[in-house]
């Protein structure tokens, strides 16, 4: 009987080792081929531009009377002296008082246009940190190989490097094959009314675009544990956003006698249960393809766990979740930001009040997470109640598509020996206001690992920002091909 048993259970675990090494074995790479092309070097004038462009105070407040109207006018002058062949090529609108959309008429207009984007605001300074910074923020210095600065990551690389490619192929006479939009917005870091009124100017004159490229994932060096190469993620999808105000109104009273529960209390108790019992784990559209285009590229142990999902999910979940980036990529998150309570130390507050902001996966509505909060607060007098702006997941973007290929192909172009792979915004972008505008919206910015994002001594490698410049030149004269 023992015997028996021994040899059904060798037999389960020959069977599966057979599945697990079959899958690892076939797991083969899915990435496409370009050949590299000769890079151009960044040249002493487009270096000048980056770094002038960085002395521009362009910043988004959440305070809209601090908006300083003065520093975007004297940018868009900027751009019109700097970029004088784009300016006398291209059409200008401007929408929303400081949004500006260019058109650059391509050869074939029954060919959907592509759009580009990039956002002209960014992030103040705060005071405290100030001191804190290694250079001046708004002076645009470089130094060790980097381009330091307020904006040079987030998002004036982008809105630049674009520039400068059109300004040169515009230089050699080149004409794209479809039309180009350009589309800046001015306050992508305050919710993006811009981008809103430019997806109105757009579905007004009934425009759907064959691709929208917003600012997104880059490609890493090293964020990638167990692959060698570099991988160039490619936001296919951006997390939702909503933030609730959960409060609670009890009679206090003096702190002398308190009773059994208090207002904070009953707020604490719900956010102690909130945090400790975090939303399911969920391998969304993205997260499967980045496990599909990255796992084969990986060293033998790591393949095998990626081309076995049905038996190492615990051990993948639970390898990301180590970090508040890999865990915000399977979670639907929450965390509390705000909480408010009490007036003085000897009274007891019959109101207590807390904000907790959510980030919502693709698939998980707000209204849905709305009734598992309630379920899992399960005390009615906790009161929940949305705060500003509620924003869904966006739609996922096919990597099966002309769009992505030309995505990936203009990146292999530019940087040799590239993965790419589809990946998920954590973070939000001014492209989700343009879902109506086209199905394949991809966010991505083609620099490799920049520091600082609104932090400290924010700043872009050099290398970071001639790749940059050539991904653009790449996929603007791609357009004269044809789609199959
Ligand atoms: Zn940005």
């Amino acid at each position: 009987m023992v015997k028996k048993i021994f040899v059904g259970l060798l037999g389960v675990v020959l069977v599966i080792t057979g599945v697990v090494l079959f899958n690892t074995f076939t797991f083969t790479s899915t990435q496409k081929t370009f050949t590299p092309r000769q890079v151009t070097k960044i040249s002493e004038s487009s270096l000048k531009h980056f770094q002038e462009a960085i002395h521009f105070q362009t910043i988004s407040y959440g305070d809209s009377l601090k908006f300083d109207s003065a520093q975007f006018n004297a940018f868009h002058r900027y751009l019109r002296a700097t970029y004088p062949l784009v300016h006398k090529t291209m059409s200008v609108q401007t929408v929303s008082g400081y949004s500006l959309i260019y058109k650059w008429e391509g050869k074939n207009p029954s060919l959907k246009p592509y759009i580009l984007m990039a956002h002209q605001d960014v992030v103040p300074i705060e005071e405290a940190s100030r001191q804190r910074w290694t250079v001046d923020p708004f002076a645009g210095i470089i130094k060790d190989n980097f381009i330091w600065g307020r904006g040079t990551a987030d998002d004036k690389i982008n809105l630049i490097s674009i520039m400068e490619a059109a300004e040169k192929l515009i230089a050699e006479n080149f004409q794209p094959g479809r039309t180009i939009y350009l589309a800046f917005g001015h306050d992508e870091e305050v919710g993006g009314k811009g981008a809103t009124a430019m997806a109105h100017w757009f579905t007004g004159k009934n425009i759907t675009a064959e691709m929208i490229l917003d600012e997104g994932g880059v490609i890493t060096k090293e964020k990638i544990p167990g692959v060698k190469k570099p991988v160039a993620l490619i936001g296919t999808a951006e997390k939702g956003y909503l933030s609730l105000e959960l409060s609670v109104e009890i009679s206090g009273g003096h702190s002398s006698m308190p009773e059994k529960e208090t207002s904070i209390d009953l707020l604490t108790k719900a956010i102690t249960k909130l945090r400790a019992n975090p939303f399911d784990a969920k391998l969304t559209g993205p997260m499967k393809g980045f496990m599909k285009s990255v796992g084969p590229e990986m060293s033998f142990t790591a393949r095998m766990v990626f081309a076995n999902p049905w038996l190492f999910k615990k051990m993948i979940y639970s390898t990301y979740e180590k970090s508040g980036g890999g865990n915000a990529m399977l979670h639907t998150t929450l965390v509390p930001t705000i909480i408010q309570a009490g007036i003085k130390d000897n009274v007891i507050p019959t109101v207590a009040l807390a904000t907790i902001n959510l980030r919502l996966l693709p698939g998980d509505g707000s209204l849905e997470m709305i009734d598992r909060i309630k379920k899992i607060i399960g005390d009615e007098r906790i009161k929940i109640n949305p705060v500003g702006r509620i924003s869904e997941a966006s739609a996922v973007s096919s990597t099966d598509s002309f769009a992505f290929d030309q995505v990936d192909e203009a990146i292999k172009e530019s940087y040799p020996d590239v993965v790419s792979s589809p990946f998920l915004m954590i973070g939000a972008t001014d492209s989700r206001h343009l879902k109506e505008v086209s199905n394949n919206i991809f966010k991505f910015s083609p620099m490799f690992d920049p520091f600082g994002f609104h932090g400290i001594d924010e700043r872009v490698s050099l290398e970071s920002y001639q790749t940059s410049i050539f991904f653009f030149e790449n996929l603007m004269r791609n357009t004269l091909q044809l789609k199959p």
